[in-house]
């Protein structure tokens, strides 16, 4: 079976960051408007000698009967439903949001493995702030802290995530 991680979350969290250091090709865009990724974009990477697919998803956006939102929920959940290991990117600049909640519940639902990565924790300050994504009750581990700029973090999380593969 093939080894597919799909990267999901709210806008601006920095999924595509994180996904362009992880895949050989620059594929993703990145941007500041919120839910620029609309489609699913597929990269390849390696870690640790376990070959992997990745997906980046565009932002999770709910409570709206916008068309643009409901192709970017239809995209998430086919990728949820690919995926083997599903990777939740929150972001330490904004600690733990509503959406995130929301979203976090539509994850207890899987039953694959899902990490939280608490993202831009670019300061040993910032790091602190991943404490509080543990009481959305989600995780088979610990919340993992990375900076998907400098990709600090990033190794300890693929370490864990290839043991599924
Ligand atoms: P997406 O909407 O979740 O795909 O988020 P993007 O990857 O497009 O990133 C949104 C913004 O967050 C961009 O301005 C990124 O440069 C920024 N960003 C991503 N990762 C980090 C990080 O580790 N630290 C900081 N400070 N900013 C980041
Ligand atoms: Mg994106």
């Amino acid at each position: 079976m093939a080894n597919i991680v799909a990267i999901v979350g709210r806008p601006n969290v920095g999924k595509s960051t994180f996904f362009n250091r992880l895949i050989e090709e620059r594929k993703a865009i990145e941007d500041n408007v919120s839910g620029v990724t609309r489609d699913r974009h597929y990269g390849h990477a390696t870690w640790g000698g376990k070959f992997f697919s990745v997906i980046d998803t565009g932002g999770y956006v709910t409570g709206s009967d916008d068309m643009y939102e409901a192709e970017i929920r239809k995209q998430v959940k086919l990728a949820l439903e690919e995926a083997n290991v599903i990777l939740f990117v929150v972001d330490c600049h904004d600690g733990l949001t509503d959406l995130d909640k929301e979203f976090a519940k539509e994850l207890r639902a899987t039953k694959k493995p899902v990490f939280i990565v608490a993202n831009k924790a670019d300061t040993p300050e910032k790091a602190m702030m991943s404490a509080e994504f543990y009481a959305m009750g989600l995780g088979e581990n610990d919340v993992f802290t990375i900076a998907a700029t400098s990709g600090s973090g990033t190794g300890d999380l693929l370490d864990e995530v290839i043991k599924h593969f």
